[in-house]
């Protein structure tokens, strides 16, 4: 899997902490209670920590929405200021955390990915951006995934959240264990089927830019690969594209099943197709018979294992 610990970042209230503005706290089970035992947070509350302290009056966003002010609802007092100070400090002690990535809460005009409401002065919603916090985060650490809890409830996104959350914690190990570009092959070779599950054309153009590793230098083959490793790995690994996957694994042992063997497997490879079964059930024949004719290969590749089994992320996708 991986050697180092997976550090995230986190939205303070997420952990159960009573930081919200009403005193209150948004607590995501799934996020303490099971995601929790494999990763180390670090948990942030902007709004506490830029001194607003709790409870505190609501906020939200204020004006132009590519630059918007956090400002309270009732008495007009902005915050930007005070925010703008905690977000310099903050995301400096960031870059030495080596984070993998960070969870956010939905809807906040401080924490809040995507889609939160900015008003004009008037106190009418005229756009949606991103919190304030948030905003500075993705935009100082392009390549780190972040996503926000209310999505998290959806399997595929969370599947896809915590994957690119190991992916990235192994990339930060290539690049920190001495960036060569023997281990940029081996790196590129491991995660092949996990790429081909988002994207072909993308693991084609990643497998190019491999091939002329010699004519960049370490440091902007590292930018270059990386980029494109989460761009890839954000895309959607959709059904057809698994069972594509599923075939070109199964081209490995197939002359060595028997027919009776071949059809079952086979079978479920399109039930998974039909919606009738999770990927688990394909994966673990799969996996079965990469380890009875131990097909080196194959068992190297992070597809088979991108995360911990314990998560179950692949019963419900
Ligand atoms: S959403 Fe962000 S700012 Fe608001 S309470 Fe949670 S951690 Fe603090």
């Amino acid at each position: 899997m991986t050697g180092s610990p997976i550090r995230l970042g986190i939205s303070r209230c997420l952990l159960g902490d009573e930081v919200r503005f009403d005193g209150g706290h948004k607590q995501d089970h799934f996020l303490t209670d099971v995601l929790g035992r494999y990763v180390e947070w670090i948990p942030v509350c902007p709004e506490v920590e830029a001194g607003l302290g709790t409870p505190r009056e609501a906020m939200r966003l204020v004006g132009n929405p590519r630059g918007p002010r956090l400002v309270t609802i009732k008495s007009k007092h902005d915050h930007t200021p005070a925010m703008e100070a905690m977000i310099e400090e903050r995301l400096d002690s960031f870059s030495k955390l080596d984070l993998s990535g960070f969870i956010f809460k939905r809807g906040s005009p401080s924490c809040g990915v995507e889609r939160v409401r900015v008003y004009t002065a008037q106190g009418m919603p005229s756009h949606s951006g991103a919190g304030i916090f948030a905003k500075a985060f993705t935009e100082q650490f392009p390549l780190i995934p972040v996503e926000e809890e209310g999505r998290l409830s959806d399997a595929p996104l969370r599947e896809n959240f915590i994957e690119r959350v190991f992916c990235y914690r192994r990339f930060q190990d290539l690049v920190q264990n001495g960036f060569t570009r023997q281990a940029l092959i081996r790196f590129h070779t491991i995660h092949k089927y996990l790429l081909l599950a988002h994207s072909q054309q993308h693991y084609e153009t990643m497998g190019q830019l491999v091939a002329q590793a010699e004519r960049y230098r370490p440091q902007d083959l590292t930018v270059k690969y990386g980029e494109l490793l989460m761009k890839t790995l954000a895309m959607k690994a959709t059904v057809r594209k698994h069972v594509n996957v599923l075939h070109h694994i199964l081209g490995y042992f197939k002359k060595r099943l028997t027919a009776q063997e071949k059809v079952e497997l086979l079978g479920v490879i399109d039930d998974y197709h039909r919606g009738l079964t999770p990927l688990i059930v394909p994966l673990t024949l799969m996996k079965h018979y990469v380890h009875v004719f131990d097909v080196s290969y194959i068992r190297d590749q992070v597809y088979l294992n991108p995360h911990p089994k314990e998560l179950m992320l692949r019963n419900h996708v």
